[in-house]
């Protein structure tokens, strides 16, 4: 990884150093940092040959050989400097929340509308809600393009950014037409590499975050990570971790919370992680409880799902969306744990 004493290289620059690495069998990847961009070398970045001449580059501050899966994501790689904002909050700074329906009905547009506007008084960031849905069922309600622009009617009305869930090329350029700031990548499709790749290829240059959520098959932490590195490598380092509870071994539990996963991601990765307490145990009465656990083990935000009536939700809302009420009350615990926690 080269890093650069200028913020970015200029093209006769970037020409030199490509045609160094080339000479090599490597090729060099911009990865567009908010202060500076930095240069992956892609390929076997080993030989010191290679490494001293770009070295002796006058532009050149220093060439980074981290030997991981996951380099451009490890905590040691320079872009462990990167901060990803959203919502007027500089992730890791203080708290973020995104919150919302699980699935936007789109017959009932009002609810959405209510729902965020009732998040954002609750003092959320950020709005999440499904347009379309990987549901295990192939005849439940599947998703509709048209839940998009009352997604996006919702994101402006409030001033809050939104978060929906793409799972092909299509959603893909549909939301990114929309104007969606963040996209999300579920459980299910974590571990889709060709999804992965064509969301990255996609973001380059754009001011778009991707929620990675962690998939129940996922084992060793690195496997979550370098699902992430999957997209940064391809140029924008704007990925957040989401665990979101795996296979359960308690009965009772949809899923079994997996927060204690985050103290771990943290000693790996520089990437912030915002744990979703709602999917983590399937039931809204336990889902404070889950969400303080993931702020007590370091998560630097949280993933809610909630709707002003539940009850009158599709897809998840019914079981395990909260209230407005009870979301506010997550929110301003979270923010004392997260002061606990820092002193
Ligand atoms: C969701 O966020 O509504 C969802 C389907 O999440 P997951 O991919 O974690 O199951
Ligand atoms: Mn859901």
């Amino acid at each position: 990884m080269i890093i650069p004493n200028v913020s970015k290289l200029s093209d006769e620059q970037l020409k030199e150093v490509t045609d160094i690495v080339g000479s090599f069998g490597c090729k060099i990847q911009v990865i567009y940092g908010e202060m500076q961009c930095i240069y992956a070398i892609i390929g076997d970045e080993r030989n010191d040959d290679m490494i001293t001449k770009i070295e002796g580059l006058p532009y050149v501050n220093r060439v980074d050989r981290i030997q991981s899966p996951h380099k451009l994501m490890d905590v040691r790689s320079s872009l462990a400097s990167h901060r990803i904002k959203m919502g007027g909050v500089t992730l890791g700074q203080s708290l973020f929340v995104c919150a919302g329906p699980c699935t936007i009905d789109p017959k009932n547009p009002n609810l959405t509308i209510e729902t965020a506007h009732a998040i954002k008084e609750a003092g959320a960031n950020a709005l999440r809600g499904g347009v379309w849905k990987p549901r295990t069922n192939p005849y439940s309600y599947q998703g509709d393009a048209k839940a998009l622009n009352i997604l996006m009617e919702a994101g402006r009305a409030t001033g809050l950014p939104v978060d929906t869930e793409v799972m092909d090329e299509e959603h893909l350029r549909l939301a990114l037409d929309a104007g969606v700031h963040c996209l999300q990548v579920g459980a299910r499709n974590a571990l889709n590499y060709s999804l992965l790749r064509q969301i990255g290829q996609a973001i380059v240059n754009r001011d778009v975050a991707v929620l990675l959520k962690r998939s129940i098959h996922m084992g060793p932490t690195q496997e979550f990570i370098a699902a992430a590195e999957y997209i940064v490598q391809l140029g924008n380092p704007n990925v957040i971790l989401c665990p979101r509870g795996t296979q359960p071994a308690l009965d009772g539990y949809r899923n079994h919370p997996d927060e204690s996963i985050v103290p771990l991601l943290k000693e790996r990765t520089w990437a912030p992680v915002v744990v979703d307490p709602s999917h983590s145990v399937g039931r809204a009465a336990y889902v404070p409880a889950a969400a303080l656990a993931a702020i007590a083990y370091g998560a630097d935000g949280l993933c809610i799902e909630a709707n002003v009536s539940p009850s009158k939700g599709i897809g998840d809302d019914p079981k395990q969306a909260v209230t407005p009420d009870v979301l506010k009350k997550i929110i301003t615990q979270a923010r004392q744990l997260w002061d606990i926690r820092r002193s």
